[in-house]
């Protein structure tokens, strides 16, 4: 017991971040296994399946097929999946340890009839109009705005599941195009973004001819979810 709180004290003091060191953490109400392997899931990004679960909930006839891409711990597929009995989730990763931790996640809530976790390059595998709706919180950090992030967040976590490019938004702009082939009318498109992106991020969605475009704030105000209904 003393020798686990001088380990827990310890890695504190090299600013481990706190869910590392317990392997846990909640989010929606479920406790999920993290690591380095993959981004802690986040308080903000429970504004992004708020905001899924009410347009889900309403789609027309069961079942619905849901993609979770650059899915990290599983957190959105796994929430998404607990509270909508219709859907099926398809959870996309590129990255090996991140397939690891989403997979046991999966396990460990018994929700592998409902979620498949699929190695990735965002929506590559999937096919055109074959789902209702992609969600998404992708790497959104400008690079250079890394280094000013928080120790447990700087030296802990994965980098390439925060970097996204020059301006933070690499990964969405090619991100757009595929997930207006792959969504079907009727269908939903939600992404997480980063502070003052609302406008550029909007913009990309629009070119790609995802409109219009829903601006969700999350508890701070601060816009964070973008979501298209997707038009036949
Ligand atoms: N909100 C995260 C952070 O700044 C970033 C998440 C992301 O890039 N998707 O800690």
């Amino acid at each position: 017991m003393r020798d686990r709180f001088a380990t827990l004290i310890a890695g504190r003091e090299t600013r481990q971040p706190l869910q590392h060191l317990v392997g846990e953490v909640e989010f929606f109400g479920l406790t999920l296994t993290v690591g380095p392997e993959a981004l802690i899931p986040r308080p903000d990004t429970e504004t992004l399946v708020e905001a899924a679960l009410v347009r889900f909930a309403q789609h027309g006839p069961t079942p619905c097929r849901i993609a979770d891409v650059g899915c990290g711990t599983g957190a959105i597929a796994l929430a998404l999946a607990s509270r909508l009995a219709g859907v099926q989730i398809v959870a996309l990763d590129n990255a090996q340890g991140a397939l690891a931790l989403a997979a046991g996640n999966v396990r460990r809530r018994d929700l592998e009839s409902r979620v498949r976790v699929v190695a990735g390059d965002l929506l590559t595998p999937l096919a055109p109009r074959s789902l209702d709706g992609v969600v998404a919180n992708l790497p959104y950090v400008p690079d250079a705005e890394i280094d000013r992030l928080e120790p447990e967040v700087r030296d802990h976590e994965p980098r390439h599941a925060l970097a996204g490019g020059p301006d933070g938004l690499g990964p969405l702009r090619r991100l757009a195009p595929m997930a207006a082939r792959a969504v079907r009318p009727g269908g939903h498109v939600l992404v997480e973004i980063g502070a003052g992106q609302r406008g550029a991020a909007a913009g990309i969605l629009t070119d790609a001819g995802l409109g219009p475009v829903e601006s969700i704030p999350d508890l701070q105000g601060i816009p964070r979810v973008l979501a298209i209904s997707v038009r036949g």
